[in-house]
């Protein structure tokens, strides 16, 4: 068979151990594989390479991806997915494997579905929300970059004795929030999922100043509105009269060099989209569940909204004392 790969939406650190092992694993097994440039935006330029072996050496530790990514609003429209598909017949290629997120694949499901080509996702984005895999490819890295960042703040905080507010990514889930204000430590964590009274945060913080703790650390989700640390630190100030600082994390998330659980999360899905392809599976996503590669219908994955872990919530807040 003739593979197309591509990139979309979101970039990630892990996507180049992805596109890396899909190359590897289809030429062991005598396919071929084509890299499509700047996702759908490049599937409609043709902007097509054949990727051999070593065309994907020295990737695996690279924080982006090589295939580069785009956002193609026009993919929305069905006659533009049409000149995507004849394209792609033109180049002679059997099927696709979509490194990307929830969007990403709404797009490969709306091609297969009118013109039959066969297509499987590799869930690749820093956000964690993907339905049918326990992680995507890039959320250990940027969970370890945002606690980089907050090891260094709750230094400045203890030495002032101030409260931080440090808004991470994550759209509206809260799964870098969640994990990121566990692992740093946070006094609390605002995930878009659960709403926390600024009334109970602003008296945990003065409970807290009574039993001697007197700097904290504050993790919020970006939500639908980048930059709501600034309403929560005025929030904050108005019920309390404390000032608390913010720090944005923003797009620092996003780059990087992947981590080790990230490589090995890219090397097994891209093999196993290989694997899936190759033995007649269509329009799945291949993910991780319980540590075993598996196979959910892109349906599936597309209608359902992964759950944060109420457990992990709870326990947060009783950690933080
Ligand atoms: P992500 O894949 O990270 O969720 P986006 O939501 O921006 O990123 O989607 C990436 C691209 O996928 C979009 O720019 C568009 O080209 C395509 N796409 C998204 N949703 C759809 C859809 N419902 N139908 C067709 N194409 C879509």
């Amino acid at each position: 068979m003739r593979f197309g790969v591509y990139t979309s939406g979101g970039d990630a650190p892990g996507m180049n151990a992805a596109i890396r092992a899909v190359v590897r694993s289809a030429i062991s097994q005598k396919h071929s594989v084509i890299g499509i440039y700047n996702g759908y935006e490049g599937m409609l330029a043709k902007e097509f390479q054949e990727l051999k072996l070593r065309s994907v050496a020295n990737i695996i530790q690279r924080g982006g991806t090589v295939l580069k990514t785009a956002r193609c609003a026009s993919f929305h429209h069905a006659e533009t997915r049409e000149q995507a598909f004849l394209n792609l017949k033109e180049k002679e290629i059997d099927a696709l494997i979509c490194i990307g997120g929830d969007g990403s694949f709404r797009g490969a499901m709306a091609l297969h579905a009118e013109h039959k080509i066969p297509v499987i996702g590799i869930p690749g984005t820093i956000d964690n929300d993907i339905y049918g895999t326990d992680y995507t490819i890039g959320f250990d890295t940027a969970t370890n970059t945002a606690l980089e960042a907050i090891d260094r703040i709750r230094d400045t905080a203890y030495s002032h004795n101030r409260i931080f507010i440090v808004e991470v990514m994550g759209r509206d889930t809260g799964f870098l929030a969640l994990d990121v204000g566990i692992a740093g430590g946070a006094q609390d964590i605002f995930v878009p999922e659960r709403t926390l009274a600024v009334d109970k945060v602003v008296s945990r913080i003065e409970d807290s100043v009574k039993r001697g703790k007197l700097s904290s650390i504050i993790v919020a989700a970006e939500g639908q509105k980048p930059g709501r640390a600034y309403d929560l630190a005025e929030a904050i100030r108005k019920k309390s009269g404390q000032e608390a600082k913010v720090c944005i994390l923003g797009h620092i998330q996003r780059g990087g060099t992947p981590t080790a659980r990230d490589r090995m999360l890219a090397s097994a899905l891209g093999a196993a989209a290989v694997n899936a392809l190759a033995s007649g599976f269509n329009c799945h996503a291949v993910g991780i569940v319980r540590n075993e590669v598996a196979l959910t219908p892109l349906q599936e994955v597309t209608s359902n909204k992964k759950s944060i872990r109420e457990d992990l919530l709870n326990l947060s807040q009783i950690l933080a004392t």
